[in-house]
């Protein structure tokens, strides 16, 4: 089973909740796609660590084959492509490396190279396979990464928890598109309310079964209550705030690999997102 876990803003316990998830199970795939803050590592502390670079096809054109027909330009719909001053430029930031420019070129004047753009990490931590995505500082899109995160040839075990970006954005779609069920982690506050009506409504469009995470739960948010009432959101957990609890996993411990009955709590979770996902 694949589980995304996904939170309309960041800190608001995400990867608390997956890679305790993963620990608590000894038997699972841990894919963090959260790769411009992979944060799971410095818990899980995996062994073994392999790399590799993920890249992208960037184009480039050759100037003595270039008849200067803007034909490129024209079709390049993110506008990655320009003349100044009679000379072609294209911009890396901004170019989604389709290919299509070079297609178009009637000189073939176009050829396309590799260009990295971040890495992706493979290790283990007791039962646990990691992965990690890694985004090069500046890079603007964390699609490619997430990709190579998500296709990588994970070993086969029974839970595979998929600790996405935070927000709606098209990485975190990317992160959940092979997901069987989603955990959205909310805070019960109106900015957390806010967020989470925004990832519940991305999740809904993607057709993707989900429950909530309430974190940092003390007392009642009637508001929050009241959304997933009215959308049918099950709450399948709750977590209180705890002096002892943020203190272990600030000082980056799992919380479930010493505390028996927060092992309990997290593997009685996943059996409500199995039945749940049963549906
Ligand atoms: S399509 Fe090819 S020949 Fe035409 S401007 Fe672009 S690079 Fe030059
Ligand atoms: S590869 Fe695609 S996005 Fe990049 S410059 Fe060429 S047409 Fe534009």
């Amino acid at each position: 089973m694949i589980i995304a876990i996904l939170s309309g803003k960041g800190g608001t316990g995400k990867t608390f909740v997956s890679v305790n998830l993963v620990a608590a199970t000894e038997n699972a795939v841990y894919l963090d796609c959260d790769v411009e803050e992979p944060n799971g590592r410095l818990f899980l502390k995996p062994q073994q660590l392999v790399s590799a670079p993920v890249t992208v096809l960037l184009p480039t054109i050759d100037r003595d084959k270039c008849n200067g027909c803007r034909q490129c330009v024209e079709f390049c719909r993110f506008n990655a492509l320009a003349f100044v001053r009679d000379n072609p430029m294209i911009f890396a930031e901004i170019c989604h490396s389709c290919g299509g420019c070079a297609l178009v070129c009637p000189e073939q004047a176009i050829s396309e190279i590799p260009r990295e753009v971040g890495k992706v990490e493979k290790g283990v931590s007791g039962g646990v396979h990691i992965v990690t995505g890694i985004l090069n500082v500046g890079e603007p899109s964390a699609v490619p990464v997430i990709k190579q995160v998500l296709n990588g040839n994970q070993p086969e075990k029974p839970l595979t928890v998929v600790d996405c970006p935070p927000g709606s954005s098209c990485s975190v779609i990317e992160s959940v598109s092979q997901a069987d069920y989603c955990l959205l982690v909310a805070e019960p506050t109106a900015f957390g309310l806010h967020n989470l009506k925004m990832v519940r409504h991305l999740v809904q469009l993607l057709q993707k079964p989900c429950g909530i995470i309430i974190n940092k739960a003390d007392g009642e948010y009637p508001p929050l209550e009241q959304f997933c009432a009215e959308t049918n959101t099950p709450i399948l957990l709750r977590i209180p705030y705890d002096k002892h609890i943020a203190e272990r996993t600030a000082a980056g411990e799992i919380i479930v690999r010493e505390d028996h009955l927060m092992k309990e709590v997290f593997l009685g979770l996943l059996g409500r997102i199995e039945n749940e996902a049963k549906r």
